[in-house]
């Protein structure tokens, strides 16, 4: 058996191991089993590594000199660094322990988020919390956030610089929490977070880093509420996302 056909079946038979259905490798004359390629930790392959500037110390920034999530929050309460603060009701910081090994990261506000000032409630919000339960990591041991604090006007999607002015407080909280994996849910998330206009699809099923942090692509929740044959590929995604947790 050849290196790379022996790392398939180690790879499979993981995934076998983690409730995935049996597959059956077909040989393509001697050139080894038609699956994708996978790293040797039989993990998906590594994709994008981004890594924007880290804390100056002694920045004036006053982001740059929180010391604790509640700080961050303080100062998303007062922003008016872009647009999105004219049609608010409440910010959206996010929530979760400091502790948090799992950092998952939505798209912004929707309108419950808005009215109730917290991340991810309403059905999308149920869904990610059975999404959650499901790999066994009750919602309140995850920091739950989103890219944009402040609501877009109609759902829209957050403006190239709305985003701009707000991922620096996104950049603190996971400098604050240094979780063990993010989950960015749905395009925005992963394409602001990773700096890349890639599509969402071209984005799953690799292991991308942030500042050394795996993160994981998949679709957002309510994306998942319009559309249900894509439960199956999520549900890939957040067991890998579950597995690097236990790695
Ligand atoms: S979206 Fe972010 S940058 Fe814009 S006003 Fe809200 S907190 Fe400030």
């Amino acid at each position: 058996m050849t290196d790379a056909r022996a790392l398939a079946v180690e790879y499979l038979k993981q995934q076998r191991l983690l409730g995935g259905d049996s597959v059956i490798l077909r040989g393509r004359g001697t050139d080894g089993p038609s699956v994708r390629p996978v790293s040797p930790s039989g993990f998906p392959p590594v994709g994008i590594a981004f890594d924007p500037p880290s804390a100056d110390l002694f920045a004036a920034d006053p982001i740059q000199q929180t010391r604790s999530l509640q700080d961050v929050a303080t100062l998303i309460a007062s922003c008016r660094k872009c647009k999105l603060c004219d049609a608010r009701t409440n910010t959206v910081p996010g929530e979760g322990p400091a502790t948090a090994r799992l950092v998952v990261i939505g798209e912004g506000p929707g309108r419950t988020e808005d009215e109730t000032g917290r991340p991810f409630v309403g059905r999308a919000g149920e869904l990610l919390t059975k999404i959650l339960e499901a790999i066994k990591l009750p919602r309140d041991l995850v920091f739950i956030c989103n890219i944009v604090k402040c609501r877009p006007p109609e759902n829209r999607l957050p403006q190239y610089d709305e985003i701009a002015a707000c991922l620096p407080y996104l950049y603190r909280q996971i400098e604050l929490v240094k979780p063990k994996v993010i989950l960015a849910m749905g395009g925005t998330a992963a394409q602001s977070l990773l700096s890349t206009k890639q599509s969402l699809g071209a984005l799953r099923n690799q292991v991308h880093r942030f500042r050394g942090i795996p993160v994981i692509v998949t679709y957002h929740p309510a994306a998942l509420l319009r559309n249900p044959n894509w439960k199956r590929p999520t549900w890939d995604d957040v067991r890998i996302a579950a597995r690097l947790l236990d790695n």
